[in-house]
């Protein structure tokens, strides 16, 4: 641990290492967790003292469209292009939509520009954690979703054709290249979390080849691509079992790859396991860039009110420190990655200044307030980090 060493370079005038965050601020709560989750990292990166963070807001979103018919400027895909990662809120809203009727999407939209073939999505119980499940197990829930991305069923959005007023259709895509990508990327990740956990690393197929021939394909090139990689089990499931298994049996899954619209539904069924969607977050990876966003939409119903849960958006945060400390080699981010993970565990466990979706009375900043003092009070003490990554 360097922390006291860093603060003490910081003092005796060593430059800290800027990171450039482009910020989508979005719609609904997107605005109400973005600004104690930006001030958060502001205070992580004045304790370490070794980084700091360049935030540039750009708009996108159903207000942005509303008020000027656009709802992602290449402005804003620029920006998000030339920066070093993306953190973005909540987008959309049901009132505002499209003459054709479907909601603005621009986290969809940029994951296609910026070619995020991989979502992921962690889903996670921390060690006392209440849950819905009542199985003791519950809190080993400890696995990773990746939700393909940039295809599958949202190959095509916004393309569906509705032929009088008898018939509408869709049409799936899965390429050889993205999901080789995909796979790849999943057997690594195993790899590294086989590391951490010190066990066999487990990758499943998520799909539905018994029925369809895409999905049949999508298994095909799987287990071609496990063979690259012959110590990581891999296995498949169709989707329907999976998504009963991941009621009765989440504990046994580690990580588990899929189609976009599946992986849209299960990354939901997995936050119900959690608890709530404001625990969820999730990260967009590609070859060239990373947004890094909370599961949840933007919540029309309790915006304005200031009791969204900011966790999921912290905990989004959190992932993008452990993925820049990666591309970067920077050993600093990586230990403030696991200390806001820890922080939040801290008071998800203990019940303490929690929200309402989880059986609460704080407000997003007391919620978010309590985080930062939980990260002030391990960076200090420098006890307690575990060595788990996000
Ligand atoms: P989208 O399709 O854009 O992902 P959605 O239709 O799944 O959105 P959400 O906006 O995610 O809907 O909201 C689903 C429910 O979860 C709502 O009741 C909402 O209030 C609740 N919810 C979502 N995010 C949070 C949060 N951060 N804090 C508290 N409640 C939340």
């Amino acid at each position: 641990m360097q922390i006291g060493k860093n603060i003490l370079e910081s003092e005796l005038g060593q430059i800290p290492k800027v990171y450039a965050i482009t910020v989508f601020d979005g719609d609904g709560i997107g605005p109400e967790i973005m600004t104690p989750t930006l001030d958060l990292l502001q205070r992580v990166a004045s304790l370490f003292g070794s980084f700091s963070f360049e935030f540039k807001h750009v708009p996108a979103g159903a207000g942005h469209f509303r008020d000027t018919g656009e709802a992602l400027p290449k402005t804003s895909i620029d920006a998000a292009r030339a920066a070093d990662a993306v953190l973005l809120s909540a987008m959309g809203l049901p009132s505002i939509r499209k003459p054709d009727g479907t909601e603005i999407t621009p986290q969809i939209e940029l994951r296609f520009e910026l070619d995020l073939y991989a979502g992921v999505r962690p889903v996670r119980v921390y060690s006392g954690q209440s849950t819905p499940l009542a199985d003791p197990r519950a809190d080993q829930i400890d696995f990773v979703l990746i939700r393909e991305s940039t295809e599958g069923l949202f190959a095509h959005m916004h393309e569906g054709q509705i032929h009088g007023d008898e018939e509408a259709t869709e049409t799936l895509r899965i390429t050889r290249p993205v999901s080789e990508k995909l796979f790849d990327f999943a057997f690594r990740l195993a790899q590294q979390r086989a590391i951490k956990f010190d066990r066999t690393a487990r990758v499943t197929c998520v799909d539905k080849a018994n029925v369809f021939r895409a999905f049949w394909f999508f298994r095909s090139i799987f287990m071609e691509r496990a063979k690259a990689f012959p110590e990581v089990e891999a296995d498949t499931a169709y989707v329907d079992a999976l998504a009963m298994w991941m009621v009765q049996k989440p504990w046994e899954f580690d990580v588990l790859v899929t189609e976009n619209m599946f992986g849209d539904i299960l990354s939901d069924l997995g936050a119900g396991i959690m608890g709530t969607l404001g625990l969820a977050p999730s990260a967009d990876i590609g070859d060239d860039a990373a947004v890094f966003q909370p599961c949840h939409g933007s919540a029309p119903d309790i915006a304005g009110k200031g009791i969204a849960n900011p966790l999921a958006m912290i905990l989004s945060a959190a992932m993008m420190l452990e993925w820049l400390a990666v591309e970067h080699d920077d050993q600093d981010l990586a230990k403030a990655a696991r200390i806001v993970d820890d922080a939040v565990g801290q008071n998800v466990v203990a019940q303490r200044h929690l929200t309402g979706d989880l059986g609460g009375t704080a407000n997003t900043i007391e919620c978010a307030a309590s985080v930062i003092a939980n990260i002030e009070k391990l960076v200090a003490s420098s006890i307690g980090v575990s060595d788990k990554v996000v």
